[in-house]
């Protein structure tokens, strides 16, 4: 009893953390030439942490990662092969990326963020990772993966296998993910299919996957208020 005590105490002040880290994150203006406002999927107390690239048009208006059509995708993955469906991905595992803001547009599609930007956010993710002490990492699409192995190899050689790696001090194992944008066929065609299959099936054997739903039960629900993007508190202040 004492020990889940201790456990529920120090669940409480990690998420205190979490909220205030993820407020800051929300309010970012490092980059001049990305779109306000940073999206951030919330502060998901969770050992799981997903790695995306840059949210797109869509998702800070919706408030969350992975909102649009790429995230359809992602979704049915974890759905078919992990058996969890969108809402409860989104409640056990911690959704960060590359880059928090919408790069904007360029003629061949979304702009890709410059090495400056990638820096500036990387200490994001960084002091994430430092608070979380993450067991599983998943990086979704070359642009993340780059954060955690270098040089990045062909996707053949790194979908579908597990490696460990050191980040922010912190030993963690990372199961990376192609990027589920419709833009690439690599995940629909063979060796990309099974790869990304055997991919979905280690990370839903991974200890730290299964254990994130009884961690969820742990942590604090988060108000109405902490689940506004700043764009949304401003919208309803206005409404006020
Ligand atoms: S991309 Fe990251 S570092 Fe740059 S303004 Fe957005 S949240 Fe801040």
């Amino acid at each position: 009893m004492i020990c889940y005590l201790l456990l529920a105490s120090r669940m409480a002040s990690r998420y205190h953390s979490l909220s205030k880290l993820v407020e800051a994150l929300r309010h970012c203006d490092r980059c001049p030439q990305m779109h306000f406002s940073p999206v951030s999927g919330g502060p998901v107390s969770s050992r799981v942490i997903l790695v995306g690239q840059a949210p797109g048009v869509r998702e800070p208006e919706a408030g969350r990662p992975f909102a649009w059509t790429a995230g359809r995708t992602l979704f049915k993955w974890f759905s078919d092969v992990a058996g969890v469906d969108e809402s409860s991905f989104r409640a056990t595992v911690y959704m960060a990326a590359v880059c928090r803001c919408f790069p904007g547009k360029t003629a061949a599609g979304d702009r890709v963020p410059s090495r400056i930007e990638i820096e500036n956010c990387s200490s994001w993710l960084d002091a994430e990772i430092a608070l979380l002490t993450p067991g599983l990492v998943i990086p979704v699409g070359k642009l993340a993966i780059a954060q955690f192995i270098q040089p990045v190899p062909a996707l053949s050689e790194v979908i579908g296998q597990m490696r460990t790696t050191e980040r922010a001090g912190k030993r963690f194992d990372i199961i990376a993910l192609p990027h589920p944008s419709g833009a690439s066929p690599w995940h629909r065609i063979e060796p990309g299919k099974s790869l990304t299959r055997r991919a979905l099936e280690l990370i839903r054997q991974h200890p730290a996957w299964k254990n994130r739903t009884r961690l969820k039960q742990l942590t604090p629900r988060r108000t109405e208020e902490e689940k506004l993007t700043p764009r949304r508190k401003d919208a309803k202040e206005e409404e006020e």
